[in-house]
């Protein structure tokens, strides 16, 4: 198979731009997703750079060697700039553009313009070394765990080392001299390997971007927005796998928040909101590792202790009611919390949460008529 360099040019610029507007358009759809905006721009600026690279000997060297590299190692630039801006970080434009500039003005200097081999060294190290930048910027961010991150880092880290091969061979093996560059075997295939680098790193970076939207959606949709706790979904969900997962005894306990309108009538829903914040606190403190908490809805909470039996499960219920019970506000002497928990073991009941959960409500509502700020257990535990 012969790799005809002008044909892979124009497709290049053809496959670039294109990219480029998708990018440019998705941005348009979302003004506030900054790293599309940089990463369409940096592909536009890459095919017009293949377009001046295309027409070498159709117009002057100036433009298809100086300004086509110029813009090529700005569009690597680019790429790097964008990455740190998916990351949250600085963008860096006076960096990512130095680059491309640093070539360019070098070019006006007789003895590198004339030395092919230094121009190739020169603009390989630069943008290899923003490629290997960029993988190292996405390395950086794992902590947020997107599964497109590892392609991305693969990509960009190989690319990198076509570049850093290159430097050794334009040392070692005879550059083509101007008038044959376009037969050149490696301009075919740093053509062909950049189209492919281009389409590929488009799609990570669309896949990234997307993949960063679902899980901000996702975790919205787990936490609840007041307490920061799990909402009502996220630990059902949990509390399913949990009781799937093993056959250990799951503790479940229903937690309700006595008087609660009472406290929103006297002191506001404000003081409301803190108490429920305060409580949450709390809780979190003083229950064990690995235990689920989550808000199911108002001021009703339900908490699932793994591997715990009722007994050891009411020892923290009872330093959580005690606790709750000594709640107070300085600025606000009249207020007091209390709440009233019930509670349903797995062993007695079985392993559906469904009726796990109706039981500890029995119990809760059994802990209301009782008096509130107590802790009573299912029928079905007293019974067995
Ligand atoms: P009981 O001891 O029987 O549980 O009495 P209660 O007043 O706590 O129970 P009730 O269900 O009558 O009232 C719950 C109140 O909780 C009513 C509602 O306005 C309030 N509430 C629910 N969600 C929130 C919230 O997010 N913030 C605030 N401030 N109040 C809330
Ligand atoms: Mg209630
Ligand atoms: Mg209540």
């Amino acid at each position: 198979m012969r790799l005809d360099t002008p044909t892979l040019l124009l497709v290049t610029v053809i496959v670039t731009f294109v990219v480029g507007t998708l990018f440019l358009l998705s941005w348009s759809q979302d003004r506030t997703a900054r790293p599309l905006a940089i990463w369409g721009v940096a592909h536009v600026t890459g095919a017009a750079a293949s377009g001046l690279l295309a027409l070498r000997g159709v117009i002057p060297d100036a433009a298809s060697i100086g300004l086509a590299n110029t813009l090529m190692i700005g569009a690597y630039g680019l790429i790097w700039s964008g990455v740190r801006a998916f990351e949250g970080r600085p963008l860096r434009l006076d960096l990512a553009l130095a680059g491309g500039a640093l070539w360019g003005a070098l070019c006006f200097v007789p003895d590198f313009y004339a030395s092919l081999a230094a121009r190739v060294i020169l603009a390989s190290a630069i943008a290899g070394g923003f490629c290997a930048a960029g993988a190292y910027e996405i390395w950086r961010g794992r902590a947020e765990a997107l599964v497109s991150r590892y392609p991305a880092m693969v990509l960009l880290g190989a690319y990198a080392l076509v570049y850093v091969l290159r430097i050794p061979l334009a040392l070692l093996t005879p550059l083509p001299t101007n008038q044959d560059v376009m037969q050149s075997a490696w301009l075919a295939i740093l053509c062909f390997v950049g189209m492919l680098f281009t389409v590929a790193i488009a799609f990570t970076f669309m896949a990234l971007t997307k993949e960063r939207v679902e899980r901000v959606q996702r975790q919205a949709a787990e936490t609840d927005p007041l307490t920061g706790i799990a909402s009502r979904r996220a630990l059902v969900a949990g509390a399913q796998a949990l009781l799937a997962g093993s056959d250990r005894p799951v503790t479940l306990l229903l937690f309700d928040l006595d008087h609660f309108k009472s406290i929103n009538d006297a002191h506001g829903h404000m003081v409301g909101d803190g108490v429920l914040v305060g409580f949450c606190c709390l809780v979190q403190a003083l229950l064990p590792p690995g235990a689920l908490f989550g808000r199911m809805g108002g001021e009703e909470f339900a908490c699932v202790l793994p591997d715990r039996d009722v007994e050891s499960a009411l020892r923290h219920a009872s330093q959580i009611r005690a606790a709750v019970a000594r709640l107070s506000v300085p600025s606000l002497p009249g207020l007091a919390v209390s709440v009233s928990i019930g509670a349903a073991e797995s062993a007695a009941i079985g392993r559906e949460l469904d009726a796990l959960l109706r039981h500890a409500d029995a119990a809760l509502y059994r802990a209301k008529r009782n008096g509130r700020n107590r802790i009573e257990v299912s029928a079905a535990l007293r019974a067995a």
